[in-house]
This record gives structure tokens, C-alpha cells and sequence, in this order.
């Protein structure tokens, strides 16, 4: 009977956090798939052949492992990017992708402090804030009390700090390094949260979200210094601005197989410039790869692979810089696997992936961890997500 008990619980807790991922503001993107794959005739199965390549940038090396001076951090966040995405969109691109290219490898586990299976607010916060919490829960730790996320721990060392995403910003993987709340769905309480951190750019998500939650409220940033634009296109323009917000859509970022264009990837080589002149001490950015994601979720190879593609081509804007920078460390994971996804056959002639995805929601297994420049090598073996977070903090702690 109490055994029962305990599985009637187990089930009644992990179908509210599926509830909690779908209700997203952003979760209506998930059913944009009209365009997508070929229709799956076998529930999970889902076949894409790519069309086009992209040549990614091919690294030097040259700072690559070393302990010499370090300056800037890039984290790069694949939302639901475990190995068979990685390597589905490297077999579509004709196996290349600047991801694998890499050479400091190893694995991050991603259970939360309630499940075996993490959602993106628990994974996020281990990376934003070093702490295993809750599903649902946003900058906060089990208990709900506030912990601090890498802005607000090394803004008064004079970093300048930003985000990125191809979610709206209040989505449980951005909210992570500028809010807390205990529910990810909070999108006023985290919206409005903006106001008090200490980042200096943001980019993401869409007027409508701002409005419908937290009407006024970026009228209020910019009365607080922030300089909202509407296209990346006007970054260069604004790099004397105190602090830059780019809110590009009118309504929820579409899937780039939607048209998206170059948004995540341009965004990405911006940021990095005004992020880098802004201080001169040197800078943390966060960019995530939001729909990955939503493509598994709707075990649909086709979403989920040109969001791969997409994501890798904001890497090599990363990696680039990196280059040319020489004091760098690009990190490039994932939050947690989404969909199950395996891949038993393929076709390499018509870059074909025959996708099988075993869950329409998260799993349990570890995720890679790819990094790149001074410091990477301490990104290999298997560590705990929050690891992650530890890591960056103390490198940054080396920053002159
Ligand atoms: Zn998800």
C-alpha cells in the first residue's frame, strides 16, 4: 500500500513538472512546427536531410589548455543538447561543427535536488548560482532562499556581464543569472527583477511577453540608465550606452527553421564587442540555445537540428574572438538531454538522420561539456553541474 503511496506521488510530481516546462510563456513556440519533418509514421521517429552546410570556424589552439592570462568567460548553454543532438546536426552539416571540433571534453550530471531528471530552472540555477535545487526553482536554493548568480558575485570586481537567448528573457535558463523565485512560471516577479541586477546587457524574447507580464516596466529600465533596442544591427551604435537590452520580436522568437535568420549567432559577435570595450577588467556572457529544446520535445529532428546548427554557428563567433583575444575561455554544455533522442541509422551521402526520440519530455543522462581556451582543461572528466559554476568563479578569481 505505501509502496502504491510513494509511485501514485512519484507520478502525480513528475507530470507537474512536465506541466511546469510546457507552461513557459514561450511554450506556444513549441507546437511552430507546421514546416517541420517529414511526418513521423512511428511515434518518436522523425527523419531530416539537410540542405545546406555551413563552414564552421576551425580554431588554433593557440591559448587553447593553457594557464595564462584569462580575462573573459563566454558559457554557452544548448538547452537539451546532449551527445546525439551534438552529433545529428555534425552528420547533417556534413560532419563538421566548430562543438566537436574541440579537444577539452568531459560530462556534466544534471540531477536536481527534487528529481532524478533536472528541468531547465534546477540546471540553470546549478550553473547561474553553484546550487542544486528544486525543479521550478529559479536562483534559489531548496529552501527557497536567494543565492547568488555570477553577475551579482563578481560585478563589484568591475566585469561587465550579459545574457543571451533565443527564449524570452524570462525563461527558466536566463532567469537563472538575473533572478530568484521558487516558481519559474513567475514571470512578472522575474521580469521584474531585472531592474536590480547588476547585468549590462541582455537580448531575447519579445515586447508581447514585457507587456502582458510587466506592463511599464521598460519604460522603467530605461528611466534606470537601460537603452532598449529592437534590432542587434543597432548594438554598434550604442556602445557608449550604460546598459543595453535588445528585445528583437514583437511576439515569442521563432524557430530559425521559421525564419529566425541570423539572429542568436549576430547577436552573439555583438554582445561580445560591446561586452568587451565596456570594461576593462574583463567580462562574463551567457548564451543559450533556447529551442534546441523545443524540437525535442516535439521529437522533431528537423527543429532540433537546425537549432543545433544555429547554436554551433554562435560558437564559432565565440571561438573566433577567442582567438583573436587570446585570454578567453569559451564553455559550451547543456542544461540537461531532451527528448531520449538515439539515432540508429543514417544516411552520410544525403546527410540524413533517422531521429528516434524516447520521451517527449527531459532525461537523466549526463550531458558533454566542451571548453575552449586558458583553463579548459579543467572542464574534463565528470563533474556535477554546479561544478561548473565553481569553476568559473574561481578562474575569474585569477582575472587581474
Ligand atoms: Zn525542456
Amino acid at each position: 500500500m505505501k509502496k502504491h503511496l510513494l509511485l501514485c506521488a512519484a507520478l502525480v510530481l513528475s507530470s507537474l513538472c512536465w506541466a511546469q516546462e510546457k507552461g513557459t510563456p514561450a511554450a506556444e513556440n513549441k507546437k511552430a512546427n507546421e514546416n517541420s519533418t517529414e511526418v513521423a509514421k512511428e511515434k518518436g521517429v522523425s527523419v531530416y536531410s539537410n540542405d545546406f552546410t555551413y563552414t564552421p570556424y576551425t580554431p588554433t589552439f593557440k591559448s587553447d589548455g593553457t594557464t595564462k592570462k584569462i580575462k573573459n568567460v563566454i558559457l554557452m548553454i544548448g538547452d537539451g543538447m546532449g551527445m546525439s543532438q551534438a552529433v545529428a546536426a555534425y552528420y547533417a552539416n556534413n560532419n563538421a561543427l566548430s562543438i566537436l571540433s574541440l579537444k577539452n571534453m568531459g560530462y556534466v550530471r544534471t540531477y536536481s535536488a527534487s528529481h532524478f531528471t533536472t528541468d531547465s530552472a534546477a540546471s540553470g540555477t546549478t550553473y547561474g548560482c553553484g546550487v542544486k535545487t528544486k525543479n521550478g526553482y529559479v536562483g534559489v536554493t531548496p529552501d527557497g532562499e536567494k543565492k547568488a548568480n555570477v553577475p551579482e558575485k563578481i560585478d563589484a570586481q568591475g566585469f561587465a556581464t550579459g545574457i543571451v537567448t533565443t527564449d524570452n528573457i524570462s525563461g527558466a535558463t536566463p532567469s537563472s543569472f538575473y533572478a530568484h523565485s521558487s516558481s519559474r512560471n513567475a514571470s512578472k516577479d522575474i521580469l521584474v527583477q531585472m531592474k536590480d541586477s547588476p547585468l549590462d546587457f541582455f537580448a531575447g524574447g519579445c515586447v508581447t511577453l514585457w507587456n502582458k507580464y510587466a506592463p511599464g516596466e521598460i519604460d522603467n529600465l530605461k528611466k534606470d540608465g537601460w537603452t532598449i533596442i529592437n534590432d542587434y544591427k543597432k548594438i554598434g551604435e550604442n556602445m557608449q550606452a550604460q546598459r543595453i537590452g535588445l528585445v528583437a520580436y514583437d511576439k515569442d522568437v521563432a524557430p530559425i527553421m521559421n525564419g529566425r535568420g541570423d539572429f542568436l549567432p549576430s547577436t552573439v559577435k555583438q554582445a561580445i564587442a560591446y561586452l568587451s570595450q565596456k570594461s576593462k577588467k574583463g567580462f562574463f556572457m551567457m548564451v543559450e540555445g533556447a529551442q534546441i529544446d523545443w524540437g525535442c520535445h516535439n521529437n522533431d529532428s528537423k527543429y532540433a537540428i537546425t537549432e543545433v546548427i544555429d547554436f554551433d554557428m554562435a560558437v564559432s563567433e565565440a571561438l573566433r574572438f577567442a582567438d583573436e583575444n587570446g585570454e578567453t575561455l569559451v564553455i559550451i554544455t547543456a542544461d540537461h538531454e531532451t527528448g531520449g533522442m538515439t539515432m540508429p541509422n543514417g544516411d552520410y551521402k544525403t546527410r540524413s538522420v533517422r531521429g528516434v526520440f524516447t520521451t517527449g519530455g527531459h532525461s537523466g543522462v549526463m550531458v558533454p561539456i566542451y571548453a575552449y581556451g586558458p583553463y579548459s582543461q579543467l572542464f574534463r572528466g565528470v563533474q556535477e553541474n554546479t561544478d561548473v559554476h565553481h569553476k568559473i568563479i574561481e578562474i575569474l578569481s585569477k582575472v587581474k
